[in-house]
């Protein structure tokens, strides 16, 4: 694995670290071992955090400063949490997957929009003037808007559409370079604008309008659960940047439309974790990825989807 050893080595010297933890996502754990070499071998002692690590928001540096590290070195996402109680450097992934071939294959299925919102994940970002090139030559407007919580312009996370938001009032549809539909879904979710998939591994662009509907549907039953739920289990997870410190608020809330609320803390979210607990339907407050991700053994509704009903 190629890595800018730069950044880290910068990044140690800034901070005088000599103990440095090691954060990796699942799809680069094969190349553990091999990181703590190369980072080991600019001086310093590693450790590498095992724990699964979903985003930047995932970030435990409570945890690694109790064990004596001076800073974290974040593989793949780009900077999100604005404090921690010791530094973190992140090393971003960018995806040597050009999609520029595939939107000029695919330009046609864009046909009748005049003015689209160009938006991706990190790894993509790199391509996004290319792109932008070729839509202004097919006569499709480009806008790239500025986010909110992410960390440069046009980049959404699972939890942030802002950079959608931030244009979409000039623009008629939004074109997302990528893969799966869970982003996709999240601006359909955010706006009220057609949303077309430029989908890397599938290497074609498709509208996910059906797919939109069919997550609409889904939603609709989830409320109806939620509804007549009386026992609720209120999902809050104790990772730095994706702890809803509204929890207590929210149990009132719930509480106040005659129901029983319970708070439910873990670190790591995993669906075994409830089993024996008799409750009616679940409340996630964490990561709005977990709502598509992972089966509990009873109905689960992300909280924003419950206050939009
Ligand atoms: S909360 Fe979820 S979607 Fe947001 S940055 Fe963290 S892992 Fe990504």
């Amino acid at each position: 694995m190629d890595i800018d050893v730069s950044i880290i080595e910068k990044a140690i010297s800034k901070h005088n670290a000599k103990k440095v933890a090691i954060q990796i996502p699942e799809g680069l754990k094969m190349s553990a071992l091999e990181i703590s070499d190369t980072i080991e071998a600019l001086g310093v002692t590693t450790l590498i955090i095992a724990d699964p690590c979903f985003g930047a928001c995932d970030v435990p540096d409570h945890d690694m400063k109790m064990l004596g590290c001076d800073l974290i070195v974040h593989f793949a996402h780009s900077p999100y949490i604005k404090t921690t109680e010791i530094p973190v450097v992140y090393v971003e992934y960018r995806s040597s997957l050009d999609p520029s071939p595939i939107l000029s294959e695919n330009v046609s299925k864009l046909s009748g929009i005049g003015k689209i919102g160009l938006v991706t994940t990190v790894q993509y970002l790199d391509y996004l003037p290319a792109l932008k090139d070729i839509l202004d030559k097919n006569d499709i407007k480009t806008f790239i808007g500025k986010p909110k919580l992410a960390t440069y312009p046009g980049q959404i996370l699972g939890c942030d559409q802002s950079a959608a938001k931030d244009v979409e009032g000039v623009v008629d549809a939004f074109l997302y370079v990528g893969s799966g539909l869970f982003h996709p879904l999240g601006i359909a979710r955010a706006t009220d604008k057609q949303v077309f998939c430029l989908d890397v591994e599938k290497k074609t662009i498709f509208s996910i309008n059906g797919e939109y509907q069919k997550y609409l549907v889904r939603q609709e039953m989830k409320k109806i659960k939620f509804n007549e739920a009386d026992k609720v289990g209120i999902l809050v997870t104790t990772k730095t940047g994706q702890m809803n410190k509204q929890v207590f608020d929210i149990k009132s809330e719930i509480e106040n439309m005659g129901k029983r609320a319970y708070i439910i803390s873990m670190n790591f979210v995993s669906p075994e974790k409830i089993l024996g607990m008799k409750l009616d339907v679940l409340v996630n407050t964490a990561c709005p990825r977990i709502e598509e991700d992972l089966v509990f053994p009873v109905p689960q509704i992300n909280w924003d989807s419950v206050r939009k009903s």
